[in-house]
């Protein structure tokens, strides 16, 4: 009945199945959090030119004459049209070109201005100078392809004049939810219904991930009718999600449909807990995954899984934010031989990373998600994780 792979062979398979999607071009407004998909060099030395790091009086660092006469004032973003002499400085701003001759910025603070005349209150070293190119020259390599646009990124790619990177698409998903009792969240349950947490669940992973839901639609049990509706979805799409119907119950539809419509399955069962049945197949370019509909199984297959396809489309390297975090307070967990994600609340005490298992009492409980930044990860089932431990920890959102 399908055979069951570990996590590592099932993230193995991902990565070797997808591959990036073709890079485009787009404003830096929309780009933060994408993948940089080309290497940006220099185009001209940075700092561009010499300029002054204080407001103050650029002068000659050698001249000893005990007054040197004001000769002008430079201001930011004036291009300054005479040379400094012996004996001579000009009043100059942070962020201003360095008149000629100059080697030197005396701080206003160490100088005093009398009848057009400066004294130095005491003598400094210090230039206070930022020199052309002493931060890159023209042509070093900047940003390489495949980092990910963080606010730092996309501040130095406007200080380039780069407004239009090279970057990953954003990924495009449909997604469907399968399951007759499933219902619109602001709709209320008849008894036996269960408001749909998933949609949102996805919809939420989506935006963290670069994704970009085209198409979501909550779909009943019916083999005919998803089939319809998922082929329709299919055409403009690089990722699909099927939420229910991963397993092996009578309406557990989602690895025919995907057979249907032109599917390679390439796993149906990871060895992990919770969200062991997992569906990844492929068709050209395109990826799908059914996802066990319980709501935790969603969140840690989602973010185990799903979300190394997502890096995968957007050409970013494999990431794996596990660390050890100190566990607040002991947990008790059922009996498993299986790899365990445990969703948990990662936050700082005293300057350390601690964490804390949040108790959930199935994988049906969406209580148990909220509040989870991070998921324990388990994999000796012998030694219950006690108070103090350090604890293997997946950061899956912001501490
Ligand atoms: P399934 O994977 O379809 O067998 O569903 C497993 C469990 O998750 C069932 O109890 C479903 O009612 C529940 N479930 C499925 N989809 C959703 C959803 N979108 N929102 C909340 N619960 C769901
Ligand atoms: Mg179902």
């Amino acid at each position: 009945m399908g055979l069951m792979i570990s996590l590592t062979e099932a993230r193995a398979l991902i990565w070797e199945r997808l591959s990036p999607l073709p890079p485009q071009m787009a404003m830096l407004a929309d780009v933060y959090g994408r993948v940089l998909r080309e290497d940006v060099y220099a185009p001209e030395d940075i700092p561009a030119f010499d300029r002054s790091a204080m407001d103050g009086y650029a002068l000659i660092a050698e001249d000893n004459s005990p007054r040197l006469r004001i000769t002008g004032e430079i201001q930011p973003g004036a291009a300054p049209v005479f040379k400094i002499e012996r004996g001579e400085c000009a009043r100059i701003f942070t962020g201003a070109p360095l008149p000629e001759g100059a080697t030197q910025v005396l701080m206003q603070e160490d100088a005093r201005v009398e009848d057009g005349f400066m004294t130095r209150l005491q003598a400094s070293r210090i230039g206070h100078i930022r020199y052309r190119g002493e931060d890159a020259r023209r042509g070093d390599l900047l940003l390489s392809s495949g980092t990910r646009l963080g606010q730092g990124e996309l501040a130095l790619l406007a200080g380039m004049g780069i407004t239009k990177p090279t970057v990953s698409p954003p990924i495009r998903i449909v997604h469907f939810v399968t399951g007759n009792e499933i219902i619109e969240p602001s709709h209320t349950p008849l008894p036996g219904q269960i408001r749909d947490s998933n949609s949102t669940l996805v919809a939420a992973f989506a935006r963290r991930h670069q994704g970009e839901i085209v198409h979501q639609e909550r779909v009943s049990d019916d083999l005919d009718m998803l089939l319809t509706r998922v082929r329709a979805g299919l055409d403009d799409c690089d990722l699909l999600l099927i939420s229910g119907g991963a397993s092996v119950g009578d309406y557990d539809f989602g690895k025919k449909i995907l057979i249907a419509l032109g599917f390679e399955v390439h796993f149906e069962k990871v060895n992990i807990r919770p969200g062991k049945p997992l569906i990844f197949a492929t068709r050209g370019q395109q990826a799908a995954f059914v996802l066990p509909g319980n709501p935790v199984s969603h969140f840690v297959t989602l973010q185990v899984e799903v979300r190394h396809a997502m890096e995968r489309f957007a050409g970013a390297e494999a990431s794996w934010p596990e660390f050890k975090a100190k566990l607040t307070e002991s947990f008790t967990r059922g009996v498993s031989t299986r790899e365990t994600f445990w969703p948990a609340r990662l936050s700082t005490e005293n300057g350390e990373l601690v964490v804390r298992a949040l108790r959930w009492k199935s994988s049906g409980d969406v209580t148990g998600m909220a509040g989870a930044n991070a998921l324990l990860h388990l994999t000796n089932e012998l030694e219950p994780p006690r108070t103090g431990d350090r604890v293997p920890t997946l950061l899956v959102d912001t501490l």
